[in-house]
């Protein structure tokens, strides 16, 4: 039996949860603060979840009405180039928070992978959020069936910084693929390459990200392209061997009306995160935002449909927890 990642439930389970610590009662104070959220390309769904979370932080404060926390927390968050772009930006200090595949926070505080020789040791883990398969696309009249068939094809590998092109190098690596073998490889963003692929100037497209997403919707249900299956068992044994992948299914027909049929395809989880050098008053109010107002964070994108805190505060995270939310779980129980 391999792991699942299946888009309602989830089997991940790894978290290195640390000490407790004191964090003072953020509402006796009212100082300005300014946080940043790395996100992804403006059509994903880490541009939700940062916005989203900022969304939580300003409802939650007092500012300019009788009740709420005094937290004094102003929140913004952009779109960025993706996963690592988002953890290196963190670890420069230049972003407070972020949104990471759970893989690449796996890389980065451990310093394998992409990380090699640039360990992040104070990332720090915050929750985690919807489940993102790596998603393969072909375009319609490719003649793309499976991974094989790539060779020769024009394939976007993504833009340097996204989660996907660092999944799909290591991908690459393992199918023994080199980009030489493909007649172009391009480095569009998310937000690029399905106009792209529906234009026939790219044959597929790689994408790591939560289902529903509208970009991978505008591809199969706009211009009749579609998955391509990564279940061998190249897949396998990347699964088999590494605590953040798990395999997902997307059911024909339930998605997007115009999948024609059932994919399996591995995938890693969203995971919000940050630095042990942001404070623990930042980090703890900010949690304390998301999980007193999970219902209304909910309802801002179908992917958070099943969110749940017991899972949210374990799944696909493997840099030890901020003290700030150990905090607010301890708080709630939930450890
Ligand atoms: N998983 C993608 C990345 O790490 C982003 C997906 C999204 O924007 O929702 O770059």
């Amino acid at each position: 039996m391999h792991k699942k990642l299946m888009i309602y439930a989830l089997t991940f389970s790894c978290a290195l949860l640390a000490s407790t610590i004191n964090v003072s009662d953020a509402t006796a104070e009212s100082k300005k603060r300014f946080i940043s959220i790395g996100t992804g390309g403006p059509t994903g769904v880490y541009f939700v979840v940062g916005n989203a979370v900022c969304r939580m932080v300003h409802k939650e404060a007092a500012e300019g009405r009788k009740k709420g926390r005094k937290h004094g927390i102003r929140c913004s968050a952009p779109s960025t180039g993706g996963s690592n772009y988002n953890i290196g930006q963190i670890k420069e200090g230049e972003l407070q928070f972020g949104v990471a595949q759970s893989d690449w926070q796996h890389h980065a505080v451990n310093g394998t992978s992409k990380w090699a020789g640039k360990q992040f040791k104070n990332l720090r883990a915050v929750f985690s959020v919807h489940p993102e398969p790596f998603q393969l696309i072909a375009r319609k009249g490719s003649g793309i069936k499976s991974w094989a068939d790539l060779k020769g094809k024009t394939v976007n590998i993504g833009n340097p910084g996204s989660g996907q092109r660092g999944t799909m190098e290591v991908l690459m690596k393992r199918r023994g693929t080199k980009v030489s073998e493909f007649k172009q490889a391009t480095e569009l963003t998310s937000s690029e390459q399905v106009g792209a692929l529906c234009d026939g100037k790219v044959d597929a497209i790689a994408y790591t990200v939560g289902v529903p997403n509208g970009a991978i919707g505008q591809a199969i249900d706009g211009c009749g392209a579609h998955f391509v299956n990564l279940n061998s068992s190249v897949e396998k044994s990347l699964v088999d061997e590494n605590p953040f992948y798990a395999f997902a299914n997307i059911p024909a027909g339930v998605f997007y009306k115009g999948q024609k049929s059932n994919v399996t395809t591995f995938g890693v989880m969203a995971t919000f995160v940050s630095s042990s050098d942001v404070d623990a008053t930042t980090v703890y109010e900010v949690v304390r935002s998301v999980f007193e107002n999970l219902d209304s964070f909910k309802k801002l994108h179908p992917a958070f449909k099943n969110l749940n805190p017991k899972e949210m505060i374990k799944n696909g995270l493997s840099a030890p927890l901020h003290d700030g939310a150990i905090k607010y779980y301890k708080e709630k129980g939930w450890m």
